[in-house]
């Protein structure tokens, strides 16, 4: 009998009403903002600063991934399942997923197998509104600024050509990249080139993830960069007195998400910002909650850790003020064996010459972790095709490096998968010593700051800087963002900037392309490649192999 698709047992669980999961971290029945019998929103007064500082903040972290993701959300899903079974209070607190991977390449983001958030159809779906609401205060921001250029009495001078604000969809279209508004004769709008992003690219979902409460939402909302008038004034979006509309569309977008894991456990999923262009991990009052109302909480960061972690540490922690108790690093057998050249079609197979080439990726992301004052424990998250022999290489090769692989077999066994990986992570947050510290201070030099990140974290030489990106420094510092933390966009694929280059490259240097600046949720991006805030679908999308029969029945979402 072939293993049963992830639908197929998030189906069949045993769902408890919400109530029930409540009842587990104590929330109050009568606080709950119920979205039907298995979802219910949760009132920000739950966030207790007490309670933050004595909870354990456990980041889930990986290597460089191949594109179908290496399991952080489905092993961050079994970890928090295994530490509810030694006994221990624990709650997952995760990202909600995006409609553009659900119908395009990479399907849901709730885990896989028998670790799977759930319900599952509805967390893939429209879940509880938040990406909508998103979708919609960025989209006033859009509205407003079109309205002032049309405006004639009421007009900021805005120079439409400056205009860096785009529209957003949560959905993979490319179409809508680059498109022009304001057709139509004087009474439909200025003309002028606009685009749309999707949503979990957008400044206002990277804000929401990075708010405190509601104070800060407003405040970030309002420093949103515009553009310029016709006579170079910066113009922000609380110019427009956009802020406090926008944060009122946001009003229950704003509190996070109760849902539970398939063994029944609590969970919470709130926000979803991507990791290339954005901080890619859920919000910070997500994370507070969580820490309010368990003992231990897990927690994903997206995609390897020279991009995820790295944010998660130098963003989220230097604006939530927190810092992670454990380090759990994943790694996958078959992505070690395409670090070591093993190609594709060839990876899914054992072969220990390519997994012994490859572990220097992984080799490079512990270095990083010791670097931030934290001991890392190695994951291996288990595939049916990784090796004994394999496995034993792996074991012993962190071993070397005085660090601690544990097999994760949370996809086929769900939490009893997790026992050794969990009691692991309990003993090591409370002894390892692990004492989070930055690698860069924000009031560092721009440059200083992309320097450390590029020579310690991706082990590059130097860093180049294009003539754009050099006259867009000065802009930086003239709009006096210089002291703002760094959020790199740059491909997952490789630690460098060059997706080719797949192991632990060496002697390579970084092209700081260009500048895009997020000043409202608080960051500075350099570009070192072609980011894709609007991605396309493939040839064969997975919208093509879902289908709902009479009764609602869904089959083939995944
Ligand atoms: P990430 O969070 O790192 O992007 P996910 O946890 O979303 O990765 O997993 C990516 C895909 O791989 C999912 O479809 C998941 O079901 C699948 N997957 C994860 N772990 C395993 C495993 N151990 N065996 C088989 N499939 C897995
Ligand atoms: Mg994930």
């Amino acid at each position: 009998m072939s293993f049963p698709t992830d639908l197929e047992i998030a189906e069949s669980a045993d769902i408890q009403l919400i109530k029930n999961i409540a009842d587990k971290v104590g929330i109050d029945h009568d606080d709950l903002e119920y979205y039907g019998k298995y979802k219910a929103k949760i009132p920000l007064k739950y966030i207790d600063e007490e309670k933050i500082k004595k909870a354990k903040l456990i980041l889930v972290t990986a290597i460089n991934p191949t594109p179908a993701g290496e399991g952080k959300t489905t092993v961050s899903v079994g970890l928090n399942d295994g530490l509810c079974k030694i006994g221990k209070k624990s709650i997952a607190v995760l990202r909600e997923p995006s409609l553009g991977p659900v119908f395009g390449v990479k399907g849901g983001a709730a885990g896989g197998g028998y670790a799977q958030l759930i319900p599952m159809v509805d967390i893939n779906l429209h879940f509880t509104g938040d990406f909508s609401a998103i979708e919609k205060a960025n989209n006033l921001l859009s509205a407003l600024i079109d309205n002032n250029l049309q405006n004639k009495v009421y007009s900021l001078n805005i120079d439409p050509r400056t205009i860096v604000w785009k529209r957003v969809m949560d959905m993979n279209d490319r179409s809508l990249r680059n498109i022009v508004v304001g057709l139509g004769g004087s009474n439909n709008g200025i003309t002028r080139e606009e685009g749309f992003n999707i949503t979990p690219a957008s400044e206002v979902m990277a804000i929401l993830c990075l708010s405190n409460d509601f104070e800060d939402l407003k405040n970030r909302l309002g420093n949103i960069f515009v553009g310029y008038t016709f006579d170079k004034k910066p113009i922000f979006a609380r110019d427009l007195k956009a802020e406090n509309a926008m944060a009122i569309l946001l009003k229950d977008a704003i509190k996070p998400n109760l849902v539970q894991t398939l063994e029944g456990n609590p969970a919470i999923l709130h926000g979803g910002p991507f990791a290339n262009i954005a901080q890619g991990t859920n919000t910070i009052i997500a994370t507070k909650t969580g820490l309010s109302l368990a003992d231990y909480v897990v927690t994903e960061a997206g995609f390897g850790a020279d991009l995820g972690a790295e944010k998660f540490l130098h963003i989220k922690c230097h604006y939530g003020k927190m810092k992670p108790d454990a380090y759990v690093i994943v790694a996958t057998i078959r992505a070690l064996r395409y670090h070591g050249g093993a190609k594709k079609g060839e990876y899914e197979h054992p072969n220990l010459e390519c997994l012994k080439n490859g572990f220097e990726n992984l080799e490079k992301h512990i270095e990083n972790a010791l670097k931030f004052g934290m001991q890392p424990i190695v994951a291996i998250n288990h595939f049916a095709t990784d090796s004994q022999e394999e496995i034993e290489f792996l074991i012993s090769a962190c071993a070397k490096l005085n660090v601690k692989a544990i097999v994760a077999d949370e996809f086929t066994k769900g939490g009893d998968g997790m026992i050794d990986l969990a009691e692991e992570v309990v003993r090591c947050a409370a002894h390892c010593g692990n004492d989070f510290k930055p690698l860069y201070n924000v009031e560092d030099s721009v440059e200083h700051k992309i320097e450390t990140i590029a020579k310690e974290v991706y082990g590059a030489e130097s860093v180049v800087y294009s003539q754009k990106a050099k006259n867009q420094l000065k802009t930086i510092y003239d709009l006096n963002f210089d002291k703002l933390p760094i959020c790199m966009a740059k491909t997952q694929k490789s630690l460098s900037d060059d997706e080719t280059k797949i192991g632990r490259p060496s002697n390579f240097k970084i092209t700081v392309r260009e500048f895009e600046f997020a000043a409202g949720a608080g960051f500075i991006i350099p570009v070192l490649g072609d980011m894709m805030r609007m991605p396309g679908l493939p040839n064969v999308p997975a919208a093509e192999g879902m289908h709902i029969d009479k009764n609602g029945k869904i089959t083939g979402l995944s």
